[in-house]
Formats: C-alpha cells, sequence, structure tokens
C-alpha cells in the first residue's frame, strides 16, 4: 500500500514530499491511520546525517498518534476506531533479558521506528511523517485521553517517556530538589512529570524569554543558567539534575549544583562530546553521571496513563508537514513552546 509522507533524500537535502510503501498488516499487526506526529530533535539529528548511520531516503517522526484502521488475526489487544500511539521502536529481539524486563529500548535488537532494518521496502524502517504506519501489536500503546486532546498527546510517545523513565528510575518524589536543564520538548516534559511526581523543580534554561514560562509548566523556581550567579545560588543543593541540552556544554556546571550522592543524567544527545567533567567535581560529594535512552513499552503505557489520570498532556505548535524545514531551524534557535506537530491530514494536500 502507498502512502503520503515526508522525508529526506540525503543529509544536506531538506525534507520534501514523497511516496512510500507500507507492508499488508499480517496477523499480529495493527494498522494505524495517523492524526499527528511530533517532531523531535533527534529527528534532526538523523534527517541530517548528524549521527553516525542515518540510511536514506529518512522519514522521521517517533512521536505517533492515530486510530487503528486495521488489526491481523492474531491481534488480542487493539480493534479497528482505538486510539493509540506508536514510539521510538517498531520490534526487538522479544526474549533477552532487556525484552523480558520490558526494557525493549536496551535490546541489543530494538528497531527503531525509523531508520532500524526491517524486511520491508526499502530494506529500513521509515517513520511517523506519514499517513499510515503498520507495527507489531507489542509495540503499538493505548491512549486513554480525550481524543480532543490527540495532537497534544503525541510529544508523550518520546519527550514523555525519555524523561519519565530516568525520574522513575532514580526515584524522584515529594522532598527532592530536581533540577531540569533545557526548557525544550523534553524539558518541558519533564518539568510537568517531575512536578507531579511531588517534587520541587527547578528549570535551568539559556533562554530569559522562558524564565516565567518555566514557572507556568510547574517549575518552583526558574534560573537563566548563563548568569553565574543565579546557578552559585543552587550550589551543592539539588538531588537529581535531568540534562535534555541537545548540544555540548559545560556539564561541570551543573554536576556543582548536585549535593552529596546526587545524580545528573544526560538524555540529551548532541552529536559531538561535551567537555569532559572534571573528576573532582564526581568524587568530591560522590556523585555520578548517568545516561538514559527513552523506555520501554510497560513504562511508556504507565506514563501515559498517568499523564491521562493527571491531565498531563504537552504544550504544541501545530504545524503542516510542508512547514517542517522551517520548523526544524526554529528548532535549531530553541524558538518554540515547546513541540511541533505535524497534522497528517496536510499530508494530503
Ligand atoms: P529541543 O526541543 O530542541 O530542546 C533542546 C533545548 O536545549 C533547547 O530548547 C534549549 O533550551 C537547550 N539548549 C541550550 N543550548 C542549546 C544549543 N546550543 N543548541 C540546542 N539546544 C540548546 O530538543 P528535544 O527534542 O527536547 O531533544 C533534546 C535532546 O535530547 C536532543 O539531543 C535529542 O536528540 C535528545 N533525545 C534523547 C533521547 C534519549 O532517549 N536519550 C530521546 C529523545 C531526544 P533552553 O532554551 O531552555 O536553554
Ligand atoms: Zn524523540
Amino acid at each position: 500500500m502507498t502512502v503520503k509522507a515526508y522525508g529526506a533524500y540525503a543529509g544536506d537535502k531538506p525534507l520534501e514530499s514523497m511516496d512510500i510503501v507500507r507492508r499488508i498488516a499480517g496477523p499480529h499487526d495493527v494498522k494505524i491511520d495517523i492524526a499527528y506526529c511530533g517532531v523531535c530533535h533527534s529527528d534532526i539529528h538523523q534527517v541530517r546525517a548528524e549521527w553516525a548511520g542515518t540510511l536514506f531516503p529518512c522519514v522521521p517522526g517517533h512521536e505517533i498518534v492515530g486510530r487503528v484502521s486495521a488489526v491481523g488475526e492474531h491481534v488480542s489487544g487493539f480493534k479497528e476506531g482505538d486510539l493509540v500511539g506508536v514510539g521510538c521502536m517498531v520490534d526487538s529481539c522479544q526474549h533477552c533479558a532487556d525484552c523480558n524486563e520490558g526494557l525493549e529500548n536496551y535490546c541489543d535488537h530494538m528497531v527503531p521506528t525509523y531508520n532500524g532494518p526491517t524486511a520491508d521496502a526499502p530494506g529500513h524502517t521509515l517513520g511517523g511523517y506519514s499517513q499510515q504506519i503498520v507495527v507489531h501489536e507489542r509495540y503499538v500503546l493505548r491512549i486513554r485521553h480525550n481524543a480532543a486532546q490527540l495532537a497534544a498527546v503525541a510529544p508523550l510517545l518520546c519527550a514523555g517517556i525519555t524523561t519519565w523513565s530516568p525520574l522513575r528510575h532514580w526515584k524522584v518524589g515529594p522532598g527532592h530538589k530536581v533540577g531540569i536543564v533545557g526548557i525544550g520538548g523534553l524539558g518541558h516534559m519533564g518539568i510537568k512529570l517531575a512536578n507531579a511526581m511531588g517534587a520541587h523543580v527547578v528549570a535551568f534554561t539559556t533562554s530569559e524569554s522562558k524564565r516565567d514560562a518555566a514557572r507556568a509548566l510547574g517549575a518552583h523556581e526558574a534560573v537563566v543558567s548563563r548568569n553565574a550567579d543565579e546557578l552559585a545560588a543552587h550550589a551543592a543543593s539539588l538531588d537529581f539534575i535531568l540534562n535534555t541540552v541537545a548540544a555540548p556544554h559545560d556539564l561541570d556546571a551543573f554536576l556543582a549544583l548536585l549535593k552529596r550522592d546526587g545524580s545528573m543524567t544526560l538524555v540529551g544527545a548532541p552529536a559531538s562530546p561535551h567537555p569532559s567533567p572534571q573528576v573532582f567535581n564526581l568524587i568530591m560529594k560522590r556523585r555520578s553521571l548517568a545516561g538514559s535512552m527513552i523506555g520501554g513499552i510497560p513504562e511508556t503505557q504507565e506514563m501515559l496513563d498517568f499523564c491521562a489520570e493527571h491531565g498531563i498532556v504537552s504544550d504544541i505548535e501545530m504545524i503542516r508537514a510542508d512547514e517542517i524545514n522551517d520548523a526544524y531551524e526554529r528548532m535549531l534557535k530553541g524558538d518554540v513552546k515547546y513541540r511541533f506537530v505535524i497534522d497528517s491530514a496536510s499530508l494530503a494536500d
């Protein structure tokens, strides 16, 4: 089946309209009419070949929401008409220790929603900037939000789970002072989720214009991280920091804000390395520096259900598919509050 998509033929080419082929739904597959797809900074890194290994043509998009339009004969969990989501992966080995623990995101054979190996044409997966997608039911999430909120739910499928997973893993909750660094798509969800978990949230932004906006999202304090005095006021006081910044920067400035036994988790994935942290910044207060990649399917469902229950969605700006190249330029300037979402209906025009 041929469907419309938006993608690029090379890393130095803009995205453009293209036709792609989706497989016929197999016995365990769910066919989804995509309603909206969020725009993640990882899409920019990959479609512009900033990370190694991008396969072209590249159709990005891993914040997918829509309605089920058909299911295979052995699908038990979904039926036609259901509101569903697909995040950053569409397959994994399904039997290793990671898969058995519901941490398919760490499986050595995890297949990303785009740019991963598949038997389908053209030999690598194609993502959600498209009209339809066909996905094994194990990797399909149920959406319990109101249908009217669907566009604003899309970013939960990556920005939501990528911040939820480390906040839960590091047991963030009441009594914790938590820093969120970089108030973009991921960071704004980090603020909302850490607030809902009961933590005292401090937002760290390079953008003066986001100081008040961060408070409106649920931050109890907001710091412009370019101001050394403002940073110093929080020295050795934070239990946990979630760092979402998409570019190399001085990690020591933030490590110095952790109290004894505090930890900073990096989720931002810049193409070139950070200047390395000073070892003494870690050993002097037994601090730790960690990383985290998206999240597993069960915890993604847990996050979606938590957000539905607590009325949490993303703050979005809706765009047409043919506005995507401009949207990327604005994201690189930090000029979006806080996530672009593509209206998939515009692909048909
Ligand atoms: P985004 O919406 O573009 O937000 C990134 C934010 O980082 C910016 O809004 C800005 O916030 C801050 N920033 C500060 N200096 C920057 C600079 N020189 N260049 C760019 N940003 C700068 O991006 P996102 O979608 O949240 O993604 C953030 C990073 O996480 C990306 O590297 C992405 O690839 C990565 N990611 C990782 C995972 C994972 O599993 N680990 C999953 C998804 C995305 P302020 O204006 O507040 O300073
Ligand atoms: Zn993403």
